[in-house]
């Protein structure tokens, strides 16, 4: 038997019921905040996420799927999403300048990771981008957009955390600082974190490991670091949240482990998932565009975990259980002949439900019903056709109505 691939799930009902609901959620959200769905290929050219997100991230160090294709070129299953909505922009032949753009996006996503609860090599995110603005009210924007739709679907207990990571000379003379404090204690740090001192030392902050969390506890912080421009914004963005009665925790260690951000920084965080807190994150990243080789543009986005949502919702006692309205059973051919038909008039009528073709026993059939969710059972055979009336079961209360076969339907079926 060939069995599926280590870290990559199938995604089976009721938890695709779930799934769909999230999907419709995020995509009823984002139309009134006017956003359009931007469709990128899963494969593309690996440089585009080792410039992007950054060498010695975690992602391109060690978890992206990079092949040679059969004519010799590296390309990449894409581990995340804007780095490919980054190159859509560039190569839009609409782009010109610094034209607005608001995109999003819904697909699979893969990295190389220690599979775990809420941690696959495959993964769908969801995430949308705004290009073009570089205001402190895009960014609050982005984030309110991202709790609203939380909201729309009734997930509880997230707390959109934020931090501004400044400007670029803001995190230069930080990581200086950083630095200082890390040398005094490098001894206490996990190997990685050892590394990540010259490859990137901010990741240290946001390491999960026991000693390398107490070590980052007495680190200096980026936001005693801004500059008077990053720092007005990041205070714009609090004002801006404030006024939508969004609420948020400022968290000085939330440092996102892209390369790519500047000033904000965000990710929503829960404490009912176990070991993987982070349901979504974005933030800033107004330099990304212009280091791919289009024209200087900021740009602010953020992206959330279809998988993770799930298990939230799931912890919570969502319902995902089936449902349809109606369930014929046929006994006999005459019978079969007419239901089909039966079901067809149903359907226009807009009410779903399934007519049994198995001629399985009644008692296996009665068990069907309740599996797919049957509001109600009709049983069918040569005497109601006789009659041109059935037996109508709510499956609920178990009452048995005796209705003509011409009234069921959307008035009968309630
Ligand atoms: P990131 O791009 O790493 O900030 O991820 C954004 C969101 O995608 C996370 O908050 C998760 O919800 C989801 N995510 C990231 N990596 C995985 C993974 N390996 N498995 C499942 N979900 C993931």
């Amino acid at each position: 038997m060939i069995s599926r691939i280590r870290g990559m799930n199938d995604i089976l009902p009721p938890d695709s019921i779930l799934w769909n609901r999230i999907e419709a959620a995020f995509r009823r959200t984002v139309a009134r905040y006017g956003f359009y769905e931007v469709k990128t290929p899963i494969l593309e050219e690996t440089a585009l996420f080792t410039r992007s997100i950054g060498d010695a991230t975690e992602i391109v160090e060690k978890e992206m799927y990079t092949f040679e294709d059969k004519g010799g070129h590296s390309l990449t299953l894409r581990p995340e999403g804007t780095a490919s909505m980054v190159r859509a922009y560039i190569e839009n032949p609409e782009t010109d300048g610094d034209s607005i753009a608001r995109w999003f996006y819904f697909g699979p996503m893969y990295r190389y990771e220690r599979p775990q609860k809420g941690r696959y090599r495959e993964f769908y995110q969801f995430g949308a981008e705004a290009f073009g603005v570089a205001a402190p009210e895009q960014d609050a924007e982005m984030m309110a957009m991202a709790v609203h739709f939380l909201n729309e679907i009734g997930i509880k207990d997230v707390t959109l955390k934020i931090n501004s990571l400044g400007d670029n000379s803001d995190r230069q003379a930080y990581k200086e600082k950083l630095l200082e404090h890390l040398r005094g204690r490098e001894s206490e740090l996990c190997e990685d974190c050892k590394r990540r001192m010259t490859t990137n030392p901010l990741r240290v902050l946001d390491c999960k490991q026991e000693n390398c969390i107490a070590v980052a506890a007495g680190a200096p912080l980026i936001i005693d670091s801004l500059g008077p421009e990053a720092g007005a914004h990041f205070e714009k963005v609090k004002h801006t949240l404030d006024g939508l009665g969004i609420k948020y925790v400022v968290d000085p260690h939330i440092v996102r482990g892209l390369d790519y951000y500047n000033r904000s920084a965000f990710e929503f965080i829960t404490e009912n998932l176990g070991a993987q807190k982070a349901v979504g994150g974005g933030g800033r990243y107004d330099a990304l565009v212009e280091q791919l080789g289009g024209p200087s543009t900021p740009a602010v986005g953020f992206a959330m975990g279809v998988e993770r949502l799930i298990a939230l919702l799931k912890d919570q006692g969502a319902q995902s259980l089936p449902s349809l309205d109606f369930f014929v059973i046929p006994m006999g051919e005459a019978a079969q002949e007419y239901s089909m038909k039966l079901g067809a008039r149903l359907r226009s009528e807009g009410l779903s439900g399934e007519i049994d073709c198995s001629g399985r026993r009644l008692k296996n059939l009665f068990k069907r019903a309740e599996r797919i969710g049957a509001r109600y059972t009709i049983i069918i055979g040569d005497q109601e056709l006789a009659e041109g009336a059935a037996n109508v079961k709510n499956m609920e209360s178990k009452e048995q109505q005796r209705i003509a076969l011409d009234d069921i339907g959307r008035s009968t079926l309630k």
